[in-house]
C-alpha cells in the first residue's frame, strides 16, 4: 500500500506518494486554479488519477490546506485561498475520489511530518510552529494530530503576545480583528513592521537578518526584540502543553540564531526548575506539509 499526500496551497497543488517506510515513490505538482473551487477539485482529482496510473494501484489520500473544517458541518473556514471557505471540501473530494479522504490544517501537517520522521521523531508531544507570512501551530501526540473539539488546537498565532513587556507602542492590528496577536509580532511581515515602527527602514525579514549579521545596530535590536517575543510566546505553550520538541518551520525558521537565543530567553517565563524542551529546526523543509498530509493515514 502507499499514502498520497496533497498540499493544497494558494499558488500550487503538490502531490507526494510515500511507500510503507516513508520512501518517496512519486511527486507531482500543478498550479492552483485561481479563485475556482470546482477547477481546484478537478486539478486535485487529475493529480491523484495520474499518480495512481503510474503506480498501478490506489493509495490513501490525505490533504493539507490553509484553514480548517468547521466543527459545525465540516465546511472549510479560515482559508486564505478564499474560494475554499464555506465549501464541503472533504465531502466533495470523497465523492470525486471514491474513498475516505482526511483533511488537516497545513500547520498540523507540518507538525505531523516532523513528529514522524523529522526533528521530533521519538518524541511523544511535538509542537510545530510555522513562522512565515502568517504564524500557525500544530500539536502532535503519539504521532497523531491533536485536532481539538473546535479543530483549532495549536492555533497559537492569534493568542495575544503576553504583556506587560517592553512594548511602549500600541500593539499592531491583526487581520482577525484583534490587536497584538502573536502573528502580528512574529510573522515575516510582523518583523518588518516592527523594524519600521522603531524608526528603521522598510526592510524584509531577510534583509534585516543580513544587515544584523553585518553589524547594523538597528537591525540587531529588531532581531533581539523578535527573539524575546518568540521566547515569551513559546514559554506559554511550554507551560500549557509541555512538549518535548518545538520545531520551527516557515521562512523565519532559517534564522539560525533563534535556536540558541530563544531557549536562553524562555527560561524566565517557564514555570519549572528543569527545562528539557528542545527548540529545533525542521528536517523536511518545504516538503513537511505534503509529507504530513500523507501521514494523516498513519494508522494503517
Ligand atoms: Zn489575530
Amino acid at each position: 500500500m502507499f499514502r498520497i499526500g496533497i498540499d493544497l496551497g494558494g499558488t500550487k497543488i503538490e502531490l507526494l506518494a510515500l511507500g510503507n517506510e516513508g520512501e518517496v515513490l512519486l511527486r507531482r505538482r500543478c498550479a492552483t486554479p485561481q479563485g475556482d473551487y470546482h477547477g481546484t477539485l478537478r486539478a486535485l482529482g487529475g493529480l491523484v488519477e495520474a499518480a495512481e496510473q503510474v503506480l498501478g494501484r490506489k493509495g490513501t489520500v490525505g490533504v493539507g490546506m490553509p484553514g480548517a473544517e468547521s466543527a459545525a458541518g465540516g465546511r472549510i473556514k479560515n482559508a486564505n485561498s478564499t474560494c475554499l471557505n464555506g465549501r464541503p471540501l472533504r465531502d466533495d473530494l470523497q465523492a470525486l475520489l471514491q474513498r475516505e479522504v482526511r483533511l488537516a490544517n497545513d500547520a498540523n501537517c507540518f507538525a505531523l511530518s516532523e513528529a514522524i520522521d523529522g526533528a521530533g521523531k521519538d518524541t511523544e508531544v511535538v509542537f510545530g510552529v510555522i513562522l512565515g507570512t502568517g504564524v500557525g501551530g500544530g500539536i502532535v501526540v503519539g504521532q497523531r494530530v491533536l485536532a481539538g473539539v473546535n479543530h483549532i488546537a495549536g492555533e497559537w498565532g492569534h493568542n495575544p503576545l503576553p504583556l506587560p513587556g517592553e512594548e511602549t507602542l500600541p500593539p499592531p492590528r491583526c487581520y482577525c480583528g484583534r490587536s497584538g496577536c502573536v502573528e502580528t509580532w512574529l510573522s515575516g511581515p510582523g518583523l518588518g513592521a516592527d523594524h519600521l515602527r522603531h524608526g528603521g527602514e522598510a526592510l524584509g525579514a531577510e534583509a534585516i537578518c543580513t544587515r544584523a549579521s553585518a553589524g547594523d545596530q538597528a537591525c540587531e535590536q529588531t532581531l533581539r526584540r523578535y527573539e524575546r517575543r518568540l521566547a515569551k510566546a513559546l514559554a506559554q505553550v511550554v507551560n500549557i502543553l509541555d512538549p518535548g520538541v518545538i520545531v520551527l518551520g516557515g521562512g523565519l525558521s532559517n534564522i539560525e540564531r533563534l535556536y540558541d537565543a530563544v531557549p536562553r530567553l524562555w527560561a524566565a517565563a517557564i514555570f519549572s526548575d528543569t527545562i528539557r524542551t528542545r527548540l529545533m529546526r525542521n528536517v523536511h523543509g518545504d516538503s513537511s506539509g505534503v509529507r504530513g498530509a500523507a501521514w494523516l493515514w498513519n494508522d494503517r
